[in-house]
């Protein structure tokens, strides 16, 4: 590098992909089921990007390399795995005649086959976005064996816009990695770095020549606490960027560092020689003066406009933050604290909304005004005044709103005790539910939800334009529950779910059956690969005006002898997967939707509900990503599922259903939600976490997931017996439950049928071994 250019002054640190009406959703499931080739699909994603590109340079974004080029196919760790060689030797030979990764190949890696097992997903930080996990060890053979990157760039450059690429940093890219499974015992993906380092360079030598000015690699690991000593990461992060940014062909490098504060790791960076680093300036507090002191000589790309929530900045607070970093000397731009990836693409399409609200909203479009706004205010305080002050009034405007606050939700907060928030021991509970339900052992059971039919989701549609009644619609989903309660029957389950065809998605529906929720139309963010949700917006105290759910359960048990189980989303969840007011601390929120759910709870049980389920999936998610931070967290989350379930009578055996496998690190949490009966994760990692369980001693009702249900791969019993096998050999099997990882909603009928058939067969073989 000898000049390096400047940075945009007004910049997103990422945008969404998935299109303004999912177009790439609709495009990459049309690839996959044969119905486009890749050409169709190319000119899909082509589009996408190019619309992408206008749109922000027509609301501002107009320097160069302002537009992120953070467009996906499927996922952003996928596209480091895909460029950098690192396919686990597990899928056999995946490249092709040119020794590239190409798309046949990135799919396979993220959807498995009916031979290998699709690399597992997790969370992204505290997000409910999924990557694909690398799995990297001694043999991983790193490779620049993708162009794409380059191609796109390349692409946009020729249609008038210089987008500044995007990759995964090579020490968030090793951190969020696995060791594969031909790793010795003890293997660090982070052991690779050396090896890594120079595909990374050559591939910004590539974009370089292809006449890109800047690239952004990514690397939120730097901002959680990591299980490896402080020492040796900064000296990981110093020895890549000593590396990336050594003398040749490359563009300038700009180190993006969302969600959370850097602490540790800034004088490391600081001392780097990259040209740029990106910090996250709306969470947390501001670096202090001396480690401000530490960026001089480096573009400073400050993260005030929240790129994870919705809410209109506080255009004030974020001028007055980029005071401070002005005021120390700083060569300052201004961005978003993440990508906007997180967030819908435009406010202004939710015309249904109120405008109060509206107004009171700002998605991916609205900020990107608002970091142009900040920018201008950089350059001249004046330009911004009054698009300042309009903020400042927006935001008074909305304390001040009916329904923000209502006494009565507030008193009955104030006047809880102790006593809300605990059960009868469960040695009680245990003999209370045994009489009450006469399970077998390994009671088989599924966690709620089965396949959402086109006939379904076109009902509700139909509903929902007023082309079929109310009544109408109701019978439908009747028809629909006694089907699926049929087919339980048929297929021998032991304890019922009435399949959730009238919920639209677990969230969702009860923001729309609560006050203090809106819903958007277009809402859509993406959620892992092409799976989309259309989180609602919290905004108001919590109320729940009538029974959601009780009628569905209560028809649904009318059914048949066996036990039904009633179906809720627990307070942590329904707060994860929406978008929450960021007035009041997140535990009162929770604790006002848990009074809902424990009103809903009582109403089950009188209508004769003798299972009840609430999910919590999300638990971990939000889980901060500094240690320090972890105990307050934890604290009001368990208290809030607690708070929901502890209005129940000894002999309602309640269940909590949790998506992932990583337990370690928050076993006590769950144990600490007192549930009786827990299910979870375990089939895609492979029964890993009854080790936790058993180290740990769980002591109640547990069942680790036997069969991936984000993959359209059928378990054969085999697999289910082996499965069940590795569970009773930690976990006692008078506790163990069996049923799949998560619901079933997204999955087809035909594979479900059949796996589920496994699942019950293979339990009656290990059953019968007991
Ligand atoms: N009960 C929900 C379902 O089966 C749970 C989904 C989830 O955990 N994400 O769909
Ligand atoms: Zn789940």
């Amino acid at each position: 590098m000898s000049n390096t250019p400047a940075f945009p002054a007004a910049s997103l640190l990422g945008y969404p992909r998935i299109g303004r009406r999912r177009e790439l959703k609709k495009a990459v499931e049309s690839f996959w089921a044969g119905r486009i080739d890749e050409a169709a699909l190319d000119a899909a994603a082509k589009e996408i990007q190019l619309g992408t590109a206008r749109r922000l340079v027509e609301l501002g974004l107009t320097d160069a390399a302002a537009v992120p080029g953070t467009f996906s196919y499927y996922d952003q760790v996928l596209d480091a795995i895909t460029h950098l060689g690192a396919e686990p030797a597990r899928f056999g030979a995946l490249r092709n005649a040119a020794g590239e990764l190409d798309l046949n190949a990135y799919f396979t890696l993220a959807r498995g086959s009916a031979e290998v097992q699709p690399l597992e997903m997790t969370k992204w930080f505290d997000t409910n976005y999924h990557y694909l996990v690398p799995e990297i060890g001694p043999e991983t053979n790193f490779a620049a064996t993708s162009n794409r990157i380059v191609e796109q760039f390349e692409y946009a450059l020729a249609n008038g816009v210089e987008t500044r690429p995007y990759l995964v940093g090579p020490v968030t890219f090793l951190l969020l990695s696995k060791a594969s499974d031909d790793a010795p015992a003890g293997f660090n993906p982070l052991s690779r770095l050396e090896d890594v380092l120079p595909v990374y360079a050559e591939l910004l030598s590539r974009l370089a020549a292809a006449g890109a000015t800047w690239i952004q690699l990514d690397e939120p690991a730097l901002v959680a606490d990591q299980d490896i000593p402080t020492a040796e990461l900064q000296a990981a992060v110093a020895r890549s960027y000593s590396v990336l940014a050594a003398d040749g062909e490359r563009p300038a490098i700009l180190v993006s560092t969302p969600f959370g504060a850097l602490t540790e790791l800034l004088p490391t960076l600081a001392q780097a020689p990259i040209e740029a680093l990106h910090i996250d300036a709306f969470k947390g507090a501001l670096p202090s003066p001396a480690e401000l002191a530490l960026l001089a000589g480096k573009t400073v790309v400050a993260g005030v406009v929240d790129g994870h929530n919705i809410w209109r900045n506080d255009l004030a607070a974020s001028a007055a933050r980029l005071d401070v970093l002005k005021a120390a000397g700083l060569n300052v731009t201004v961005s978003t604290s993440t990508s906007t990836q997180h967030v819908p693409h435009d406010a202004a399409e939710e015309a249904q909304l109120p405008a109060e609200l509206r107004s009171w909203l700002a998605f991916a479009d609205q900020k990107a005004t608002e970091v142009v706004t900040l920018a201008a205010y950089l350059g001249d305080p004046a330009s911004s005044a009054s698009a300042i002050a309009e903020a400042t009034a927006v935001i008074a405007s909305r304390a001040a709103a009916a329904g923000v606050k209502r006494p009565e939700v507030r008193a009955r907060l104030a006047a809880l005790t102790t006593a809300d928030f605990n059960r009868s021991a469960y040695a009680v509970r245990e003999a209370a539910q045994e009489q009450a339900l006469h399970l077998p052992p390994l009671p088989t059971t599924t966690i709620g939800s089965f396949p959402q039919t086109s006939e379904i989701r076109s009902a509700r549609a139909r509903a929902n334009k007023g082309a079929i009644t109310g009544e109408e619609y109701s019978q439908l989903m009747k028809d629909e529950i006694k089907r699926v309660v049929e087919l339980q029957e048929e297929l021998d389950f032991d304890v019922l779910v009435h399949g959730e065809p009238e919920r639209n998605d677990m969230v969702q529906y009860f923001a729309e059956n609560l006050e203090g929720f809106d819903v958007t139309v277009h809402g859509w963010v993406q959620s892992y690969g092409s799976r989309c949700t259309r989180p609602s917006i919290l905004w108001g105290d919590v109320t729940r005006e009538k029974a959601i759910t009780v009628e569905w359960a209560e028809f649904a048990q009318s059914l048949t002898q066996k036990p039904m189980k009633g179906m809720l989303t627990g307070p942590v969840t329904i707060l994860a997967w929406s978008f929450v007011r960021d007035d009041q601390p997140l535990g009162d929120t929770a604790n006002q939707v848990a009074l809902a759910l424990r009103d809903e709870i009582a109403d089950l049980e009188a209508a004769g509900i003798k299972i009840i389920q609430v999910d919590e999936p999300a638990l971990r998610e939000l889980l901060p990503l500094r240690r320090a931070d972890q105990p307050a967290y934890l604290d009001w989350s368990v208290n809030s599922f607690r708070l929901a379930t502890a209005g129940a009578g000894d002999g309602t055996q309640i269940h909590t259903h949790l998506c992932y496998s990583e337990f370690g690190v928050i076993i006590d949490a769950i144990d600490g939600l007192d549930a009786d009966v827990t299910s979870i994760e375990a089939a895609r990692s492979r029964m890993e976490v009854v080790n936790d369980l058993e180290t740990h001693g769980f002591g109640r009702g547990v069942g680790p997931g036997v069969y991936d249900i984000h993959s359209p791969r059928i378990p054969g019993q085999a697999e289910v017996t082996e499965l069940l096998g590795t569970a009773v050999q930690h976990v006692p099997a008078r506790q163990l439950w069996v049923n799949p990882d998560c619901g079933l909603k997204t999955r087809g009928y035909a594979e479900t049928e059949e796996s589920l058939r496994n699942l019950v067969a293979a339990t009656k073989e290990v059953r019968a071994q007991l």
